[in-house]
């Protein structure tokens, strides 16, 4: 079984740039397989980490717990990814990186039900660019994660799976596999022509490179060195923002397939593939760039490669496949101001202005200094200065102040929630309390997508929504996270025996990929599945 994550490719990039693709590629997964044209995330925010841990444990973040790349660890006090460990060692590239692991995983994944249903027989693998995108499709019970690590150039790993990387990852990692792309020119890979007619100009004036970590131009070509003269980390971050770390992880996979012998006996194993180039290029430029065109363009190649290879080693007509994404963007809000369709961004120190004032005013009406109000939010301290929690939308209450000063939560909700409304560009809010009581509509799908993007004891206490095409506190070119279609609305295709070919009209959600390999592969379900069993497309 093979998972293909594209990170960050929206539905329409199928239909967009469909003519121009390959035979091998997405053309082959479309026409081979049954690909739902109506699959959208049902969950907020819509992240990179909530969508990775949906698509094989067909759970919400309401059940896999997985509410965000990161959130606030109240328990800590800190702030965590999705993957943070401390209990566990990185392997291979520099002693400082991230300890990761899938401990904070709250669900099994297909790979995790398979390997209990043959006594561990079938092997488990995930791969990415991402640690969180590696590691949450492959599950907790998985054999093994491996992600890059910008720091060294090669593909690491955690002690969570084993104590020392396997013979045939040193041995890709000597081949230093990043380093070959130093000084490489990214160019379009079709005529200038076709560009201008699909997406316009390479330079419109929405497109700002300026805020990039890596030094970067607007346009064609993009020489990837990271601004310096050998290959280092800055180069290795600047290389995320490229094409090319599509093409080294498919020769990453290649080398995990014969080495772990995946496909090569009669229990079926799983390799999940997640491709973050995809995700970097389209944060830096947008969905409606050149650059996200020519990605697209060259991850179809990608993907012919892989398919091609898994072909000629295990045949496709023994291997089951799926492809998604983990989310969509929006336009850059720039430009979706240009076309008239209400872009905009939304100051951090508007929105919580607006609501430390409102809160002074309801609960220090005399004005005592210092204002004992001044840490009824959860702060934490940046530099010398104190900033308010806020993080996937969400704002965290200190309960103890609030106990202190006899402050009813309920009306301190109301009071935040009201604030927060009165700030322009703000379209709703969520209360913690409204959320565990169930006190939302089902058939209202943002509110649907809130409740299901809601984990008690990692989420906040109220959770805003910005407008379509606004981003809050966002500083980055194009972003995602909101419930709207443009940032949910992405593929679900699913390959082989027992499937029907076409194309299927019926809506779905990535939810959906879960139970319906499942019911495929003959095993249990996931422990928190909640998706449906995509029964249109499966043969009786
Ligand atoms: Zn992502």
């Amino acid at each position: 079984m093979l998972l293909i994550v594209v990170d960050q490719f929206r539905y329409d990039y199928l239909e967009r740039f469909g003519d121009l693709f390959g035979p091998n590629g997405f053309r082959r997964l479309m026409r081979d397989g049954a690909s739902w044209t109506q699959s959208n995330y049902d969950h907020m925010p819509t992240y990179t980490a909530p969508g990775h841990g949906t698509m094989m444990t067909g759970a919400y973040p309401a059940e896999s717990g997985i509410i965000g790349n990161e959130w606030l660890d109240r328990p800590s006090g800190k702030r965590i990814t999705s993957v943070t460990d401390d209990t566990v060692k990185p392997l291979g590239g520099i002693p400082t990186e991230p300890p990761s692991s899938p401990s904070r995983l709250m669900a099994s994944t297909v790979g995790d039900e398979l390997r209990l249903a043959t006594n561990d027989r079938s092997k488990v693998i995930g791969i990415s660019v991402k640690d969180r995108s590696a590691i949450l499709p492959a599950g907790r019970h998985a054999n093994a994660a491996y992600w890059f690590s910008t720091n060294s150039g090669t593909m690491v790993s955690s002690t969570y799976y084993f104590n020392q990387l396997p013979a045939w990852v040193t041995s890709f990692n000597n081949t230093k596999p990043a380093d070959k792309y130093f000084g490489t020119k990214w160019e379009r890979v079709l005529p200038e022509d076709e560009y201008v007619k699909r997406v316009g100009p390479d330079n419109p004036k929405w497109e700002d490179v300026s805020n990039a970590w890596t030094p970067d131009t607007n346009t064609f070509p993009h020489t990837v060195t990271g601004g310096v003269n050998a290959p280092g980390s800055k180069f290795y971050i600047a290389l995320d923002y490229t094409p090319f770390t599509n093409e080294m992880l498919v020769s990453f996979a290649e080398q995990a397939i014969v080495n772990e012998q995946l496909g090569a006996d009669d229990d079926t194993d799983v390799l999940t593939v997640s491709f973050s180039a995809n995700d970097y290029v389209g944060h830096r430029f947008g969905p409606y760039s050149q650059e996200v065109m020519d990605v697209t363009l060259r991850t179809d190649r990608n993907i012919a490669t892989l398919l091609d290879f898994v072909d000629a080693r295990v045949g496709l007509a023994n291997t089951l496949i799926a492809f998604t994404a983990d989310h969509g963007v929006s336009p850059i809000p720039e430009h979706a101001a240009a076309m008239g369709l209400g872009g905009g961004r939304i100051p951090f120190a508007t929105v919580m202005g607006k609501i430390q004032a409102a809160i002074s005013a309801r609960y220090n009406p005399h004005g005592k200094t210092p204002d004992p109000t001044a840490d009824y939010l959860l702060r934490f301290q940046e530099g010398t200065a104190w900033r308010e929690w806020f993080i996937n939308n969400n704002i965290y209450f200190n309960y103890d102040a609030l106990k202190r000063d006899g402050v009813d939560v309920e009306e301190f909700s109301q009071v935040v929630v009201r604030a927060a409304l009165s700030v322009p560009g703000i379209a709703r809010c969520f209360t913690r309390l409204q959320l565990l009581r169930g006190a939302t509509s089902v058939t209202d799908p943002i509110e649907r997508r809130a409740l299901h993007g809601f984990y008690p004891s990692r989420s906040g206490d109220v959770v805003m929504v910005a407008e379509p095409y606004k981003y809050i506190a966002e500083t980055i070119t194009a972003t995602h996270g909101s419930p709207y279609s443009y940032d949910t609305h992405v593929p679900t295709i699913i390959m082989g025996a027992g499937v029907n070919p076409g194309r299927y009209l019926e809506a779905a959600t990535p939810a959906d990929i879960a139970p319906t390999l499942s019911a495929l592969l003959r095993i249990t379900a996931p422990s928190n599945s909640t998706g449906r069993v995509l029964v249109e497309a499966l043969k009786r």
